[in-house]
């Protein structure tokens, strides 16, 4: 066996990061790789020799002792008696790529399933108060015929002679052992002769499910809901995913959203807001009459208290808010205008004369 520097091999620095290490590592694993170079012993030693190097130095502490006392801190001694073994040496992330689509199988064993987003869109008022929606989703479900198991009804699945049923095969060459997917069963584990005619073999297949999701109130446009274990199925009885709901909450024609209050902009009337006056209003539920103050300002607000939206995750709700505006009627008669004309008059405020274009600079438009 070589005594050569561990870095030496591997062609680092003797202050190289383990990222450093792993790619000097594999590139050299890849060019010595026993299944590239078949009967090459030339190749099946470099390959070793690396191998060894890379385990030592990739384990901080055996690399430790190395630095202070060189071979002998490692326990390796000539012509053999190396102290790590190599079947515990995980090389499918170095090797993942050579082995090509073959590489990742993690044999026949049971994979989660995946997790499914949905988006739904709702109206204001089902965000304000809550909703039960109906929702039909394409998901995988396990095939009823087969079971699952992949295998036509009266079949079953014939567990891979060539791996029996691990799904991945163990090479050995001198030294070195290397694992990866069983290409007999293409790292299933499990060989079925007669395909289930309703999945075609794969144990799941797609159906639509009609659903009911309960929607809390007080969501609002963004709100992701988990619905666990409503994603697809589970290949080989693996858990199922989860249903990722994603809400979209609709504008409304009159109110707006301020965290959990609803406005409503009302346009009252100017005699109102000088005199006062009762003043009936939309709410999401029945309409409700509100009094308008005398002297009521624009812009000030009146509460009505629980008319908001649910807040989330919490007991109450918030408050429907009705803030103040002034009513311009849009086409005044002759007789609406005389009366304000006499109005400025007595109040001094400066309004254009009968028939007369203003000569002013228009501001508004
Ligand atoms: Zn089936
Ligand atoms: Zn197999």
């Amino acid at each position: 066996m070589s005594r050569r520097d561990y870095y030496e091999i591997l062609g680092v620095e003797r202050q190289a990061d383990a990222g450093q290490l792993k790619s000097a590592y594999r590139r050299l694993a890849l060019q010595h790789h026993p299944d590239r170079n078949p009967n090459d012993p030339a190749a099946a030693e470099h390959f070793k020799e690396a191998s060894e190097a890379y385990a030592v130095l990739s384990d901080p502490e055996k690399r430790a002792r190395f630095d202070r006392f060189g071979h002998a801190g490692v326990g390796s001694s000539p012509g053999g008696g190396f102290g790590f073994d190599p079947s515990s040496f995980d090389l499918s992330d170095l090797f993942g790529e050579i082995f090509g689509g073959l590489g990742g199988g993690g044999g026949g064993g049971p994979s989660p399933g995946s997790d499914l987003m949905y988006r739904m869109e709702i109206s204001f008022s089902d965000a304000a108060y809550g909703v039960e929606a109906p929702l039909v989703l394409s998901r995988l479900e396990r095939c009823a015929t087969c079971q699952g198991s992949g295998a036509e009804k009266g079949t079953k699945p014939k567990t891979c002679p060539a791996c029996r049923g691990a799904g991945r095969q163990r090479f050995s060459q001198g030294f070195l052992t290397v694992t990866r997917p069983c290409g007999n069963c293409r790292g299933e584990g499990k060989i079925i002769e007669k395909p289930c005619g309703d999945c075609e073999g794969e144990g799941r297949r797609r159906e639509s499910r009609d659903l009911k999701i309960r929607i809390p109130a007080g969501v609002e446009t963004g709100s992701r809901l988990r619905l666990s274990g409503e994603g697809d199925a589970g290949a080989n009885a693996g858990a199922r995913g989860d249903l990722y709901v994603v809400l979209t909450v609709a504008d409304h024609d009159v109110f707006a959203r301020e965290g959990d209050d609803i406005v409503l902009l009302l346009e009252v009337p100017f005699p109102t807001l000088v005199l006062g006056g009762e003043m009936t209003v939309p709410t999401l539920e029945d309409p409700e009459k509100i009094s308008i103050p005398p002297g009521t300002r624009v812009g000030s607000e009146i509460r009505l208290r629980g008319k908001g939206f649910g807040r989330l995750g919490q007991r109450g709700r918030g408050d429907l808010v009705v803030r103040a505006s002034v009513l311009v009627p849009a086409s005044p008669s002759h007789a609406e205008k005389d009366a304000l004309r006499q109005y400025a008059e007595m109040t001094g405020a400066p309004v254009e004369p009968r028939g007369v274009l203003g000569k002013a600079k228009k501001i508004f438009s």
